[in-house]
């Protein structure tokens, strides 16, 4: 596997980010560039790098990404009012960060199809 990512030099205090929650398994903060009112990132501490590497062993820590989303969306108040998470895969998918996060888009209405 390639160098640290950006996302592990956050989780490391490395380099500043807005950090909104943390447990012994993710990190959430806000996107650098956000695309909505509020964008922020959900990010495993473990490097998967991406969906299409995920293994059997990452089952919890897949399904604690979107736990942890949920509880960020409440923590943040966004639950009611909605939001979307997006997870990008490789070239065509959007991917730009090799470190599995999950975004969680809200504060706009969000439009069908993604472009
Ligand atoms: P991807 O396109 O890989 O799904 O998303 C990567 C996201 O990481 C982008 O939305 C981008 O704005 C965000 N990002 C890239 N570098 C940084 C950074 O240094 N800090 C933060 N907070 N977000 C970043």
């Amino acid at each position: 596997m390639s160098d640290k990512t950006i996302f592990e030099m956050i989780i490391d205090r490395e380099i500043p980010a807005d950090i909104v929650y943390e447990d012994d398994i993710c990190i959430c903060f806000h996107d650098i560039a956000p695309q909505a009112p509020t964008h922020l990132l959900v990010v495993p501490k473990k490097r998967i790098v991406r969906i299409a590497d995920a293994s059997i062993e990452d089952q919890a820590t897949l399904g604690h990404l979107l736990l942890t989303a949920q509880k960020v969306a409440q923590q943040e108040g966004i639950s009611e009012s909605g939001f979307r998470t997006v997870i990008n895969n490789g070239k065509d998918g959007g991917e730009a960060v090799p470190h599995l996060h999950l975004h969680i888009l809200a504060g706009r209405q969000m439009l069908w199809p993604p472009g």
